[in-house]
């Protein structure tokens, strides 16, 4: 921890130009009456923890009160965290979702269910989608939603980031890898929303690319 490095970023800056929601619909209307509490799932801390760098929480605590360290609720809870959680992040917890303050939402908000993807051979070639959250997730169900300018604007935030941060790349270097595992483990192609415009399939064992019109026909979990 001593010498972990934690260049200097503006998270305020990265607000103002990543601030757009992901469509033109509210999805957290089509994914909450699904949820025994009624909540959106990625704003429901019982489903999703969110995260913010370290200098991201420093910017949160002065600039918002609806945030505050989340406190593991067991012993396993505290392990899966740790194992979860980057060194250079920490777990956080918001006042929930009927006291949502839209400008000061971590980043982690404003790319769910989204994560930057990087190629076996190291490049960030776009977004693919945290897995695990397919069967909860309209909108995992619904790429099709997702607009340009949110696709730019991602894109333009993450390329940010890992021009200033190896630390960062890395950890999503291995996010990306532990898809390709799961993904292989399970035979299916990753999709891509990639940052060329198009949208592709991509086969886990090569990074081949196929590219497809859009993702219509992919619906999992309550959304089939
Ligand atoms: S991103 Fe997914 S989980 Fe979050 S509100 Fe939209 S549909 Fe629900
Ligand atoms: S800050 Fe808003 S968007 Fe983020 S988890 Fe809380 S309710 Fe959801």
């Amino acid at each position: 921890m001593e010498n972990l490095y934690l260049p200097q970023i503006n998270f305020q800056e990265l607000y103002t130009q990543f601030s757009m929601p992901i469509g033109e619909v509210d999805c957290g209307t089509y994914c909450a009456p699904h949820n025994p509490s009624g909540k959106p799932f990625c704003c429901d801390i019982e489903q999703a923890i969110p995260a913010a760098y370290l200098q991201e929480w420093a910017y949160l605590q002065k600039a918002s009160k609806q945030w505050q360290l989340y406190k593991p609720q067991s012993k396993s809870d505290q392990q899966a965290i740790t194992e979860d959680t980057p060194e250079h992040m920490v777990s956080i917890k918001c006042n929930g979702p009927q006291f949502c303050h839209r400008p000061t939402r971590a980043l982690s908000c404003r790319q769910f269910p989204f994560f930057p993807y990087i190629t076996a051979d190291d490049r960030f070639i776009g977004l693919t989608y945290e897995w695990v959250f397919e069967p909860s997730c309209w909108l995992i169900s619904h790429l099709e939603v997702v607009t340009e300018s949110y696709r730019t604007a991602f894109i333009r935030t993450y390329d940010h980031i890992f021009d200033r941060w190896m630390d960062d790349y890395e950890s999503y270097a291995i996010h990306s890898e532990e898809m390709r595992l799961h993904f292989q483990q399970t035979k299916r192609r990753i999709p891509i929303l990639h940052r060329n415009g198009n949208n592709y399939l991509l086969s886990p064992g090569s990074d081949r690319l196929a590219k497809v019109p859009n993702f219509q026909n992919r619906k999992f979990g309550f959304y089939i």
